[in-house]
């Protein structure tokens, strides 16, 4: 028996076995966690994602661009038929168009903007409005956020703007859904080598500065975002909501 026996989630934000989602899914698994995961319509999306989860026995694998309100409650409709209930929501995906994300944040485009808003910090509410009626019994959502929404990080540019909303849309949801006994947080994670941190111009230098000035002098490990999941998805957390929880070695608490 697993904290998570009888628990059914879903995971947003699964590309492969490097995504933040996928640490956490794995940490899910481990607690008994019943799990059903969305991927981008693209065949390449499906068969990245299908190849990780299937073996797993997940029951739900549907595709959704967050983009598209008819996506989302397409797969909310089918969480109702396949569970019935949905216990809690893992939210982790993000975008903006790399050739943009190259250019001082001066240049950045309206459509570019609106595009990265949408796609970063919008779909966690579409994704709560659609999830809250299924969570009958109260429920925790937890989304991926990162220090650049807080301090200018050189490079990161429109998508810490969309993290600065994303953490703020976290206080606000947490308001509006807390009557519901409903809790969302989010964790801001250290800087992990993955498909979305390509796009980022310089990560690697910011991976390098990471380990000198975080007290602990390492980077995060996938698994220690599992972890932290874990304890904001459970009961173990039950009195906090709104919060944005740094698992990043302390990095975020120094100056020089
Ligand atoms: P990832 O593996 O590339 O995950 C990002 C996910 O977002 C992918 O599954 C991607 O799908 C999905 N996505 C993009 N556009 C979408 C759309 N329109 N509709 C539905 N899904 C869409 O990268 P990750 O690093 O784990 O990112 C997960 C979250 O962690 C993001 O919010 C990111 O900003 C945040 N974060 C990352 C770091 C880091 O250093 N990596 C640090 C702090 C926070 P496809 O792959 O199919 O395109």
């Amino acid at each position: 028996m697993g904290v998570f026996t009888s628990k059914t989630g879903l995971v947003m934000g699964v590309a492969n076995d490097r995504s933040i989602a996928w640490a956490i899914s794995e940490a899910l698994y481990q607690q008994g966690a019943e799990l059903g995961f969305t991927h981008l319509p693209s065949p390449s999306s499906q068969r990245r994602v299908r190849r990780l989860v299937e073996p797993r026995g997940a029951r739900l694998i549907l595709p959704c661009d967050v983009q598209s309100d008819a996506d989302v409650a397409r797969v909310f409709d089918a969480v109702r038929e396949t569970y019935g209930k949905l216990d809690f929501l893992v939210h982790s995906i993000a975008f903006a168009p790399p050739q943009e994300l190259r250019n001082p944040y001066l240049q950045m485009s309206r459509e570019g903007w609106h595009l990265a808003m949408d796609i970063s910090a919008y779909s966690l509410l579409a994704a709560c409005r659609a999830a809250a009626p299924l969570m009958t019994a109260g429920g925790a959502i937890v989304t991926i956020s990162y220090y650049g929404g807080e301090k200018v990080i050189p490079g990161y540019n429109v998508m810490g703007v969309c993290k600065a909303a994303l953490e703020h849309s976290v206080r606000y949801l947490a308001w509006d859904l807390g009557q519901q006994k409903i809790r969302i947080n989010a964790i801001s994670a250290g800087p992990m080598r993955t498909l979305s941190a390509a796009g980022i111009s310089g990560f690697d230098r910011i991976r390098d500065h990471f380990t000198q000035k975080a007290p602990l002098g390492r980077n995060v490990e996938p698994s220690e975002l599992g972890t932290t999941a874990l304890y904001l998805l459970s009961d173990q957390s039950d009195g906090v909501t709104g919060e944005t929880i740094h698992v990043d070695c302390g990095f975020s608490v120094v100056g020089i």
